[in-house]
């Protein structure tokens, strides 16, 4: 019998690569992937060395703050595209590790947007 996986509202918001639950109705470990909203994120760092990302946050500074308002926004607004979108997927663990990883990612480059967004916002008089 498959299980469609359920997780109190809470949960299945934050259900995502790094944020693994167990279902209400079966126990098994699921999450969700949110490959939407983490589209943004790899376009910045598409390079892999992240010299876009510099380049961006350069030519940007002056609007830094609203830029990354703007960006955080847009990804919240993907986020919760996949939230309609996506099914909880059961965790098998071979994709747990690579989508803990992309999860892990993003909230790396999510606390540096935060930190250069902020930054720039009180850098300016
Ligand atoms: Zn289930």
């Amino acid at each position: 019998m498959m299980c469609k996986h359920q997780l109190s509202s809470l949960k299945s918001f934050f259900a995502s690569g790094p944020f693994i639950f167990a279902c209400e109705k079966c126990g098994a470990k699921v999450y969700r992937e949110h490959p939407k909203a983490a589209l943004p994120w790899n376009v910045l760092v598409i390079d892999r060395i992240g010299i876009l990302f510099l380049a961006l946050v350069f030519l940007l500074f002056e609007s830094l703050p609203i830029a990354t308002a703007a960006f955080f926004f847009i990804s919240f607004l993907l986020y919760l595209i996949d939230l309609k979108t996506e099914p909880l997927k059961c965790v098998n663990l071979k994709e747990e590790r690579k989508s803990q990883n992309q999860g892990m990612f993003v909230l790396v480059m999510v606390v540096v947007v935060l930190i250069a967004g902020l930054g720039a916002y009180l850098w300016q008089p």
